[in-house]
C-alpha cells in the first residue's frame, strides 16, 4: 500500500482522486470506481502497489506494438482492478479479480525483467492507470537499467499524470473499442465520456512517446463503419497517417457470450477503409496470417511478421533499405535480449 499520487483532501475527511477522468470523490473507508484506491483517514492509498497479480514474458508484438522495438521480448506485469467495466473483458479474471496478488517491489520487478532476458517492461493485461504509482516507480528504475517501458491502456487518464510519467514511457498502445462510439462504450464498458481518451493520446504524442492505436471491432454492437471512419479521420488529421492502427478481432468472453467472433471480412473492410484514407501502417489482430510492415513509399517489406511474431527486420538506420525513405519504427536501439 502506498499513498496515492494526484489527489486532494476535501472537507469531512473526503478525498478527490485526480488520476483518471472519473475524478472520484471518496468518503472515508470507501474506494473509487476502480476498486483499488481507498480513503483511509483522509489519505488516499493505492492498494495496487503490493498486488502484482501476473508477470509474464511476451513478444512486444503481442501488446500490440508492431512499430516499436520489433522482435524484442517484454516483461509484462499487472495488478487487479480497472477504471472501465467492459462486459466482454478478455482478462476479466485479472481486471475484476480481488486484491491478493504478490508484493513485488519495483526493484524486484526490474530484476525479474532483466534476468528473463526482456528488453523492457510492459504495464498491461489490466489498466496501468490504476496501478500508476507502481508503474511510475518501476519505470524510472527500468530506464536507469536500460530497459524500455510501454503502457497498454484504455487512455482514460487525466493529462497531468500523462505528463508526469511520459519521460519514462517509450511506447503506448491505446485501446479503442467499437471505434470509440460513445453509445457502445457507455453500454458495454461503463465509460462516462470518450473525449478524455483523445486528449490523453494528444498528450502522449506531444510528450514524444511512440503511440499505436488499436480498435476492437465487436460485431452487431460495435462495428459501425461510420464510427470507424470517424476514428480514422481523427487519427489522420491529428496524430497523422503514420500512426500504426490495429483492428482487433473480438472473441466472446466474460458476460458477452452471445455475440460471435468478428467476421474477417469486417476487419478487412476496416483495413481497406483506413488504407484508402492514407493510413500507412494498418494491421489486423487476432487473425491468422501474414501481418508484415511495408515501406509506405515503395512497398518494400521492412518488417516480416507472422501473426504476432517478428521474423526479420529489414531496416537501414531507421530507413527503408530499398528507397531510403524514413519510416515510423521506434525503439530500434533495443534489440532482442
Ligand atoms: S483512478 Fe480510480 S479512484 Fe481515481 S478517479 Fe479513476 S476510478 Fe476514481
Amino acid at each position: 500500500m502506498k499513498e496515492a499520487m494526484f489527489y486532494e483532501k476535501l472537507d469531512e475527511g473526503k478525498v478527490k482522486c485526480n488520476l483518471c477522468p472519473w475524478n472520484c470523490v471518496i468518503d472515508e473507508g470507501d474506494r473509487g470506481v476502480c476498486g483499488v484506491r481507498e480513503n483511509r483517514d483522509g489519505i488516499l492509498y493505492s492498494l495496487s502497489y503490493d498486488n502484482v497479480s501476473s508477470t509474464n514474458l511476451d513478444p512486444i508484438e503481442k501488446k500490440p506494438l508492431f512499430n516499436f522495438a520489433p522482435g524484442t521480448r517484454t516483461y509484462s506485469i499487472c495488478t487487479p482492478g480497472c477504471n472501465w467495466k467492459c462486459k466482454y473483458c478478455q482478462n476479466w479474471q485479472l481486471s475484476q479479480g480481488d486484491l491478493g496478488g504478490r508484493s513485488i517491489s519495483p526493484e524486484k520487478i526490474v530484476e525479474g525483467a532483466k534476468s528473463s532476458g526482456a528488453s523492457g517492461i510492459s504495464y498491461t493485461y489490466t489498466e496501468p492507470t490504476i496501478f500508476y504509482e507502481l508503474a511510475y516507480d518501476t519505470a524510472k528504475i527500468a530506464h536507469e537499467n536500460g530497459l524500455y517501458n510501454t503502457f497498454v491502456t484504455n487512455g482514460f487518464i487525466n493529462p497531468e499524470p500523462v505528463r508526469e510519467i511520459a519521460p519514462y514511457l517509450d511506447g503506448v498502445t491505446v485501446d479503442f473499442k467499437g471505434s470509440g462510439n460513445e453509445d457502445f462504450l457507455k453500454e458495454f464498458a461503463g465509460v462516462p465520456t470518450v473525449e478524455p481518451i483523445y486528449t490523453s493520446i494528444k498528450e502522449y504524442f506531444e510528450a514524444g512517446v511512440h503511440v499505436e492505436i488499436t480498435d476492437l471491432i465487436v460485431p452487431r454492437v460495435g462495428d459501425s463503419m461510420e464510427s470507424t471512419e470517424d476514428l480514422i479521420d481523427w487519427i489522420s488529421e491529428g496524430p497523422g497517417v503514420d500512426t500504426p492502427l490495429h483492428f482487433l478481432r473480438f472473441y466472446p468472453a466474460y458476460r458477452v457470450k452471445d455475440i460471435p467472433p468478428t467476421p474477417v471480412e469486417t476487419l478487412m473492410e476496416a483495413k481497406e477503409l483506413a488504407e484508402s484514407k492514407g493510413m500507412n501502417y494498418v494491421y489486423l489482430g487476432n487473425v491468422p496470417g501474414e501481418n508484415s510492415t511495408r515501406c509506405p513509399n515503395c512497398g518494400h517489406e521492412i518488417i516480416t511478421r507472422r501473426m504476432s511474431r517478428t521474423v526479420a527486420v529489414n531496416l537501414d538506420d531507421g530507413r527503408c533499405p530499398n528507397c531510403g525513405d524514413p519510416v515510423n519504427v521506434a525503439g530500434l536501439n533495443w534489440t532482442s535480449g
